[in-house]
């Protein structure tokens, strides 16, 4: 198990904002997943490095801009 450090990438999800479009879980199906209403589930809140690019891409490519990455500071 990956203990979280100030160097983890980590992310967040508004379900109030999100539209049920699914592009986080093509972009990162081991970091997101849909519920029964297709609302956004954060499967891993901080990131493993090898995952980090696919969470910045769910990011990018959210319509609604549901899904935050937080970079480390
Ligand atoms: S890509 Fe955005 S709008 Fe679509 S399911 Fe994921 S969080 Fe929701």
């Amino acid at each position: 198990m990956v203990t979280p450090t100030d160097s983890t990438l980590r992310l967040s999800a508004d379900r109030e904002v999100c539209v049920g479009a699914g592009q986080c879980v093509r972009a990162a199906p081991d970091l997101f997943d849909q519920d029964d209403d297709g609302l956004v589930v954060v499967l891993r809140a901080d990131v493993p490095t090898e995952a980090s690019t696919g969470a910045r891409t769910a990011a990018d490519w959210c319509p609604s801009g549901a899904v935050t990455a937080h970079e480390p500071s």
